[in-house]
């Protein structure tokens, strides 16, 4: 029984409910979609936060040139490139049988500085939101000050008393690692086994305390947020509740309109944008969807890409019990090649929050992200890992003259030996 109902009550009730259970590729549309207008007022978040996340990045834009010089040339703004995908139609086409209305962007978080993967926006974001509440106490800053001052020893002496704590799938603690080692944070990141030998390597070489989980991820963060509630100077990031994470991501919506602008890409409700997200708890995909709504209102439509070995967003908007339920409680193993994206039970606060947003949630199956990682190289040269494609298959499925962007969540910081063994196996898969 899963809360009070038998499997087959559920499926009775969400036929759709079957296709998860038997790992099938499906497509839900969110019949609760409402208008924006009516929806985005009742949100505990609005406008004016997206704002503030917006702002504290730009005061901290001097800082991030100058610790990470890599960021210099777009002047400590952390962005990615929107790239017009003109090749990989026809390798689509012949794979699925289905062609893509409209345009076909991608947008490559896999090049975002510091961390190349999405998790750099959040990630980074979260922990210079609290290294700045930290400096502001003690007062060391203030918000009209150069932040470049954050490279200062008293600034490393400062943070250097405080443990930053998250439990992560692979990404969010290499950018949590990266970021927090820099200022001079100590960093303990609790990882599951799906996460990859090279990021907790890299981590480690970073001085960053990586502890190992036999167990999921669930399981993992749960571990961290207990040890790091008993200390007062530890500070637990939360990948399935944090505001401050969710916010960070949505300042995406404000540069991706920019990105539309300098491009002449014409969006409103009779050219749409239709973009197409991979999720894992949550955050990232549902960060940038509220800040896509914000903007551009019904004239965005966003759908929530998932493994359909870890369809936990799918599975809780389909059923409206979000949190409550978990994809293990109906036999789906989570065990995926998209370590990004495997995990078993959804944000609550994030699905509450999009529930009458979204346009809906699809899965896609391991096979087909790695030939399409495959197809991604051979047509577009561009290297991702595997979770970075479940968004391209999206357009395939959404009948629309307007423009398509896959949000390519992550890449380039995987060593070229392990790329070339995903490539190997789409390659084979083809
Ligand atoms: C974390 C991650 C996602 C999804 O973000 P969530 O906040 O977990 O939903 C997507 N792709 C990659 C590569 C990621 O690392």
């Amino acid at each position: 029984m899963i809360l009070n109902k038998t499997i087959e009550q559920w499926c009775n009730e969400f036929p759709g409910v079957r296709d998860l259970i038997d790992y099938k590729e499906t497509f839900w549309l969110n019949s609760n979609q409402s208008a924006a207008e009516t929806v985005l007022p009742d949100l505990i978040l609005s406008e004016d936060d997206i704002l503030d996340a917006e702002a504290r990045l730009k005061r901290f834009a001097p800082f991030i040139a100058h610790a990470f010089p890599e960021t210099a040339v777009q002047a400590g703004i952390i962005e990615s490139p929107l790239t017009r995908l003109s090749h990989i139609q026809t390798g689509l086409k012949n794979l699925f049988g289905k062609e893509i209305d409209g345009a076909f962007y991608l947008k490559e978080d896999n090049r975002l500085p510091i961390s190349g993967s999405v998790k750099a926006r959040g990630g980074i974001y979260e922990v210079l939101t609290f290294a700045e509440s930290l400096a502001l106490r003690e007062g060391l800053i203030t918000e009209k000050d150069n932040y470049k001052k954050f490279t200062d020893t008293e600034f490393k002496n400062l943070f250097s008393e405080y443990s930053l704590v998250c439990g992560s799938t692979g990404n969010l603690g290499l950018s949590i690692g990266i970021i927090g080692a820099e200022l001079g944070f100590k960093v303990i990141i609790h990882m599951s086994d799906d996460a990859r030998q090279w990021k907790k390597d890299m981590l480690r070489a970073k001085g960053v305390k990586v502890v190992e989980h036999s167990d999921d991820y669930s399981k993992a963060v749960a571990q961290g947020r207990r040890d790091s509630l008993k200390d007062e100077r530890s500070y637990f990031i939360d990948d399935e509740n944090s505001k401050t994470l969710f916010l960070g991501y949505s300042v995406a919506a404000i540069r991706l309109r920019a990105q539309l602008q300098d491009q002449n890409i014409k969006i409103d409700k009779k050219h749409p944008l239709n973009v197409y997200l991979p999720c894992g708890v949550g955050g990232g995909p549902g960060g940038i969807a509220f800040g896509l709504k914000v903007i551009f209102g019904d004239a965005v439509n966003c759908y929530f890409a998932e493994p359909v070995h870890s369809p936990c967003m799918t599975l809780g908007m389909m059923t409206g019990c979000h949190d409550k339920v978990s994809v293990q409680d109906f036999g789906i193993d989570n065990i995926t090649a998209a370590d990004g994206l495997a995990v078993g039970r959804a944000s609550g606060f994030v699905g509450k929050l999009l529930e009458n947003l979204i346009g809906g949630a699809y899965t896609v199956s391991d096979e087909n992200l790695f030939k399409m990682l495959a197809l991604m190289y051979d047509s577009e040269n561009i290297e991702l890992e595997p979770s970075a494609l479940a968004g391209v298959i999206g357009p395939l499925s959404v009948k629309s003259e307007g423009t398509h962007i896959a949000w390519s969540t992550g890449g380039d910081m995987v060593p070229e030996d392990i790329y070339k063994e995903y490539y190997r196996k789409g390659k084979d898969l083809l």
